[in-house]
């Protein structure tokens, strides 16, 4: 349930919302819009005749039910786009974020080259897994607390912040005190005591969609997270598992707008992973940009051939900076300027 206020109404009109919903055993989530503050109703048990009760305080517009099972992340409780402010970037405003780098931290040489190069080309984030989850145990794991330590290397000489994904709950704050953004990957994305301890934790974190998850679910996963008092959730539609095989995830182009309609939290499109093959990664970029995300995530790797991991999927840095290119007339198009174009000075001074 959520009461909306009127424009007018007095932040002691509020108070006692919130003191009426106390003496229920209710909890109020206080969200403060330009316009309007709307106060979220949580806990379980609600009185029958709650809804009347909070209709005729002073200072309240109207009172009405969510009947979906999320809330906070829900677009009825914060009308308004949410914008998460990470590393100076902010991530659902109107400029576009391009997070892009290797799909795991290799080495100091592939690194470097690699944050260099994309940062050069417009990036706004550096991306590179430390810790990777991998289907095959005998696969590349990623070089761990080194690899955070070449990210950072990263960040020092292009200034792009990191994110990087984090598997564990108890890696969350060694993680996040080099990340900028905590990637929360897709086969964690209903690993709950991972989801509460993100949820404890400050830090932005990207929220990928399972590998077969419902948006409901993904949401879900979300509403874990801001229930546990983090609210710079970022959502990532990174394709979901269908009867197709030619391609090695279909990406759900049409969650970008169903979810931004729902939600508030900002969405951010990953045609790597949700095609498997470089030659899909630009056309899909441009649809996801033209389809309302805020950002996209991108594999790129100096010699994809030899990536020790998702290889097929990563662009060449020539690839990348031509992916750039084109993204920037179709974001003109639609009226959205990228992100942080001081990267780009900052880089060429390095
Ligand atoms: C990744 O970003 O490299 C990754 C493992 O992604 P996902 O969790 O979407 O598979
Ligand atoms: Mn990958």
């Amino acid at each position: 349930m959520i009461a909306v206020m009127q424009p007018s109404a007095t932040a002691e009109e509020v108070e006692h919302v919130v003191e009426v919903l106390r003496l229920h055993n209710l909890k109020a989530q206080i969200s403060q819009g330009e316009e309007r503050t709307v106060i979220g109703v949580i806990g379980t048990g609600f009185p029958d005749d709650l809804l009347e009760t909070l209709e005729v305080l002073p200072g309240v517009d109207r009172v009405t039910r969510i009947t979906r099972p999320y809330k906070l992340a829900s677009r009825d409780f914060r009308p308004a786009n949410t914008v998460v402010e990470a590393g100076g970037q902010r991530i659902g405003g109107t400029e576009f974020v391009v997070m892009a780098g290797p799909c795991s931290v290799e080495s100091r040489e592939q690194l470097v080259r690699t944050a260099r190069g994309v940062a050069g080309s417009g990036a706004s984030f550096l991306r590179g897994g430390a810790f990777k989850p991998r289907t095959s145990p005998y696969a590349f794991q990623g070089l761990g607390i080194d690899g955070l330590n070449l990210l950072e290397e990263g960040r020092r000489l292009t200034g792009l912040p990191i994110i990087t994904e984090v598997m564990e709950p108890a890696q969350v704050e060694r993680v996040a005190e080099t990340a900028d953004v905590l990637q929360i990957g897709a086969r964690n994305m209903q690993n709950f005591p991972l989801l509460k301890e993100i949820g404890r934790s400050p830090k932005p974190c990207m929220l990928k969609r399972g590998l077969s998850a419902t948006i409901e679910e993904w949401l879900m996963a979300a509403e874990y997270i801001m229930h546990h008092g983090n609210p710079n959730v970022v959502l990532c539609e990174r394709g979901i598992r269908t009867f197709e095989t030619a391609t090695r995830n279909t990406l759900d182009l049409s969650a970008i707008p169903l979810v931004k309609r729902l939600s508030h939290l900002p969405v951010i499109a990953d045609p790597s992973h949700g095609t498997g093959h470089r030659y899909l990664v630009q056309p899909m970029a441009l649809a996801a940009a033209a389809a309302g995300a805020d950002g996209l995530i991108v594999e790129v790797h100096p010699e994809p051939d030899s990536a020790l991991s998702d290889g097929p999927q990563s662009l060449t840095l020539e690839g990348f900076d031509q992916l750039m290119q084109t993204l920037e007339r179709v974001l003109a198009a639609i009226g959205r300027p990228l992100a942080m174009p001081h990267a780009r000075l900052r880089a060429a001074s390095v």
